[in-house]
This record gives C-alpha cells, structure tokens and sequence, in this order.
C-alpha cells in the first residue's frame, strides 16, 4: 500500500475542504432537505431562452475559435466590454490592465501565487470569504484577522494590526476586502470607510484586494451610489478589483475579471497560463453576446427586485418563526442573512439537529480566521423558491428554540 501523505506538498497537506461544500455533501444524502448553505443565484431567473439563442448561434459553425483554445488574456471582445462594465463603475483601466479569469475563485487563487510566499500576512476580515481564506492558506500565508463594525471593517483595529506585524518584521502583502454586500455577512461599507482604507494601505504600504461580485446586486435603487468600489478612487494603483458575472448571468459558465496595473496583470496572466491557459473560449463568447445583445442589462434590475423579495420573506419568517431568538443587520443587497445565535448556542453543536429536522445553514466559525464566530450563521436566501424559504425557516425555528430551551433548562 502506497502512503500517499508522504507525497504529499505542505500545502497539499494543510489544504482543507470548504465548509459550504461540505454541507452540500451532507445535504444531497438527505431527501427534502432544504438547504441555506450555498450561495447559489435563483435558477428560475436565469436567461434561459436568450442563451439558448446565443448559444446556438455561436456553435452554427461561422467562428472556428468558437471552441478553439483563446488568448490567456482574454477574448478580445470581453476584454472591451469588460473596459466599459468597469468605466460604469467609476473605474478607468486600459486594455492592458484586465485579465479574464475562469471565475472569481480563480483570479483568488492567481493573486495568492502572485503576492505570497510561505508565512507572509494577508490581512482578511473576521468574518471573511471563505474562498478567499482557502487561497491564501494554499499558499500558506499567514492570515491574520481585523473585527468589523457596523459600516465594515474597524479601520482602527487595522491600524493596530498592521503596526503590531510592521514592529514583529512581519511582511504583509494585502488586506483582502469585499465592501459590497459582504460574504457572509452582507455589510456594506460606507463610501467614507472606503476612502480611508485606501489611506490607511498607502501609509502601511500594502496592496488591497477587493472582491466585488455582488456590488449590482443592491436592494435599494438608492444605494446604487454607495457601491462605488474602492479601485474607482485608487490614483495610485494599490487595488487589484475582483469581480464575476457568475451572481449576474449564471456562475456555470465561470466567467470573471480581475482589473489591476498592467505588471501585476502581466504576471497574472503568466500565472494563469500554468494553471488552464485560457478561460473556455465558447464560455467567454456566451457571456459577451449577452452583454452586447442588453441581456444582462436588462435582467439586473430583475434580479435586484427577485433577490430583495426573497430577504423580505425570509426575514418575515425569521421573525414569525423565533422572534428574539435571532440577531441580525439586514442586508442591502447580495444573497446572505447573518445571524447570531442567543450567546451560549454554537452553530456548529446545533448541525445535527438541523439536519435531523432536514434543514441546513453554514456554521459561522468557517468564515473567521481567529477561531471565533461560534455563534453565527450564514442563512443564504437565493437560491430557494419563496414558499421552501418559509418552510426551511420554520424547520430552522424549531431547532433554534428547542436548543434555546434545553440550555437555559434548570440545572443544565
Ligand atoms: N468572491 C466572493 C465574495 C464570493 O461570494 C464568490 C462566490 N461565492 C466568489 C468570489 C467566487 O465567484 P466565482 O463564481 O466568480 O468564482
């Protein structure tokens, strides 16, 4: 018998599997579960007949590079769409300054490689995504953890940090950040924290990775102005900006872009070179064609609307189902609702008796880097159908109570 942990790298020993896609493991053995773990987009309102037509158009055999292997880069005509997504968002890159990624989670993993060697610090906020953390750690970078407040992360926290590693001799490459209806915690962080954080990496000296998938996704037309990303103001070039159609058009096609100053792009794109050459060249031409064709124009607002009435039911059971039991700061946009547990319940402990009663979450303290969180959990509205939300609540209700009263039993 071969012992292949002997073969195995250090990373490759320390690497971990995500607790969202465990739970989806658990959850598919279990008939009728219903499950909040996944942040997965509503089905039902993806653009089914449009992409049919696109798609059968592309494959009418007039491009050969259809499905042919593309630029490492990026199909050209994304590109210059992608150029005129982000001049909409206030950012304004050249043609040399974006790379086309085979989704987010891959322009994670591409940066990791790019800024990190064993033990140096990246800054993550507590909680954080959980892809991101999984990055960094495969890289084995020391992820070192700042609290957040109500409007996102606690700038002075930050500063304690990054003065406690600069005095340790401790090199820290970034903070990674996802200003936009968090995940997992859909904060938003204000225009003015966002300003100064850029300050903040500027005096420090580190790079800011911002992670923006669901900055369309807000509840309020309103609000639209206060997901202005952080790379719209950074003169400077310290930002590399993250974001994906996945939440917008549909996350199977994994497509999504990384905007960053041209050598950091460059090396990026020798990065992603070794690890699959191009993003799916058919893929890339979907995604564009329902751009240029208003598809997904059009299906935005939609999405914003279909996303808030589902927050709305969910946070209308939750408070039907065990009024007082949770606590939480409702979103503004994304997919998530985080919630805390009365103090003395853990997330984790309460797993079994929700999956007993065929309902799922993700337990809170995979999303912090400092052991924390236990009794948090990440509720994820997008995916179920309305009437399954109120019943998966219901279910969720009668496990949060029943634990409730079992501590606070006398003598317990
Ligand atoms: N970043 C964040 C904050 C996310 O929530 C996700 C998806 N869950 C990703 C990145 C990865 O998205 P993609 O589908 O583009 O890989």
């Amino acid at each position: 018998m071969i012992d292949y942990d002997a073969y195995l790298s250090r990373a490759g020993v320390s690497m971990q599997g995500s607790a969202i896609r465990k739970m989806g493991v658990v959850a598919a053995g279990i008939p009728d579960i219903i499950s909040f773990a996944p942040g997965y987009p509503d089905p039902t309102v993806f653009a089914w007949e449009e992409l049919r037509e696109i798609v059968s158009s592309l494959l009418d055999g007039h491009d050969p590079n259809a499905l042919q292997y593309g630029p490492t880069r990026g199909h050209t005509p994304l590109l210059g769409a992608l150029l005129e997504i982000l001049a909409s968002r206030g950012i304004r890159c050249g043609a040399d300054q974006v790379l086309v990624t085979t989704g987010s989670q891959q322009g994670l993993d591409l940066v990791a490689r790019i800024l990190c060697d064993p033990g140096d610090a990246v800054i993550v906020e507590l909680p954080a995504y959980t892809g991101a953390i999984a990055a960094f750690k495969d890289v084995q970078a020391d992820l070192v953890g700042v609290r957040q407040q109500q409007d996102g992360v606690d700038l002075d926290h930050l500063e304690d940090v990054l003065a406690g590693l600069k005095q340790r001799g401790r090199r820290v490459r970034c903070i990674y950040i996802v200003p936009n209806f968090q995940n997992p915690t859909g904060m938003l962080i204000s225009l003015e924290k966002r300003r100064r954080l850029l300050a903040v990496a500027a005096r420090h000296n580190v790079l800011i990775v911002e992670d923006d998938p669901y900055g369309d996704l807000y509840f309020n037309d309103a609000d639209a102005t206060l997901t202005r990303p952080i790379k719209a103001d950074d003169d400077e070039g310290r930002v590399i900006y993250l974001s994906s159609f996945s939440k917008t058009l549909a996350p199977g096609f994994r497509v999504a872009w990384i905007a960053a100053p041209a050598a950091l792009v460059a090396k990026l794109d020798t990065a992603k070179q070794a690890a699959d050459l191009c993003t799916g060249s058919l893929d890339q031409r979907i995604v564009y064609e329902a751009w240029v064709r208003g598809v997904l124009a059009r299906r935005v607002p939609e999405l914003r609307s279909r996303y808030r009435y589902k927050k709305t039911v969910m946070e209308d059971a939750m408070r039907a189902g065990m009024p007082g039991l949770l606590r939480w700061q409702e979103p503004r946009g994304g997919f998530f609702i985080w919630a805390a547990l009365p103090e003395h319940l853990s997330g984790d402990a309460m797993l079994q008796a929700a999956l007993a009663e065929r309902v799922v979450y993700v337990a809170g303290a995979a999303f912090f880097v400092d052991g924390s969180g236990r009794n948090l959990i990440r509720l994820s509205f997008s995916a179920p159908a309305p009437d399954v939300i109120v019943e998966g609540i219901r279910r969720l209700a009668r496990v949060v109570r029943t634990a409730a009263e079992a501590s606070t039993a006398p003598g317990v």
